[in-house]
């Protein structure tokens, strides 16, 4: 229903009981009403395997999604999604995508087979103004998004939707368009940033997946970010070329840190910061994950 057609419908209202009626039109034209201000994460997602194997971090997923408030619909930033241009996913109902190769065959019959909801796309476009966004029907949910949130939602029945990353753009550009989707956390939209701090792929140990265990530079690296971030020192963290070799060695490109900064744009002053997941893993990767919220 656009707004003349809700409008005319209000008219033919008796005037008793319109309040009541009004609630109901509400619910049909604006499907994410305001509510309690919904936290926001950073979850470092790791190895795909995560997605079917059982270990502490998946609990750690399990146990945030039982301990926030069920959100309306979700939006996730996932390093697994970098294209020229900003763009969100629109369609309605997403595919799994598994987009890596040489793991098991059981990975790749994972499905999570929640809805998509283009109507927070096209909310989400018309919120940023930093640039035109374009509404993909191409993409689905890549397994940045699915190998956590199947844990956090195992029945997938909430609605989700993708934000590309701009890999043409710098981090102070995806901090700022960050910024623009506050609001979307006051509709029980809870916004989700994926990726690793410290993420070396050329430098981890494949056959210790398993172990919790971290070089001297990666554990540097990240404990240094998260006293950033508990400091909200933002700009060092922007500038995280500036802040020496173990941040160079912890990102060597971009897109699984740029996430944290998407996540932290979305911080309010008084906001409560905590971490899970916090450790190592097979040397060259932190699981380390952020949430946000009221204190
Ligand atoms: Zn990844």
């Amino acid at each position: 229903m656009d707004r003349k057609a809700f409008l005319k419908s209000l008219a033919i209202l008796p005037v008793t009981g319109t309040a009541m009626k009004l609630n109901e039109l509400n619910k049909m034209t604006a499907p994410f009403n305001s509510t309690v201000k919904m936290p926001v994460l950073f979850l470092g997602h790791g190895s795909p395997m995560n997605a079917i194997e059982e270990n502490e971090f998946v609990q750690g997923f399990r146990n945030i999604g039982k301990e926030i408030t069920k959100p309306n619909a979700i939006l996730c930033v996932s390093a697994h999604w970098e294209t020229r241009g900003t763009f969100v996913t629109a369609m309605e109902k997403p595919t799994t995508i598994h987009d890596f190769g040489g793991f098991p065959k059981e990975l790749f019959e994972v499905q999570y087979p929640a809805p998509g909801s283009p109507e927070l796309a096209k909310e989400t476009k018309a919120l940023i103004k930093k640039t035109e966004v374009g509404l993909d029907d191409k993409w689905g949910l890549d397994h940045g998004a699915w190998s956590v949130l199947k844990h956090l939602y195992p029945n997938a029945d909430i609605p989700i939707i993708q934000l590309s990353l701009d890999y043409n753009q710098t981090p102070q550009y995806h901090y700022e368009l960050a910024q623009e989707l506050k609001s979307l956390r006051e509709k029980g939209v809870l916004i989700i940033g994926s990726g690793n701090m410290v993420h070396n792929l050329r430098m981890v140990e494949w056959k210790k997946l398993n172990e919790t265990y971290g070089f001297d530079w990666a554990l540097e690296a990240n404990e240094k970010m998260k006293q950033f971030i508990l400091n909200d020192d933002h700009k060092s963290l922007i500038n995280y070329p500036q802040q020496g070799k173990p941040f160079q060695l912890s990102i060597p490109t971009p897109e699984h840190y740029l996430p944290l900064l998407y996540t932290l744009a979305l911080k309010e002053k008084n906001e409560r910061i905590s971490f899970f997941n916090d450790k190592p893993v097979a040397g060259s990767l932190t699981m380390t994950s952020v949430k946000i919220d009221k204190a």
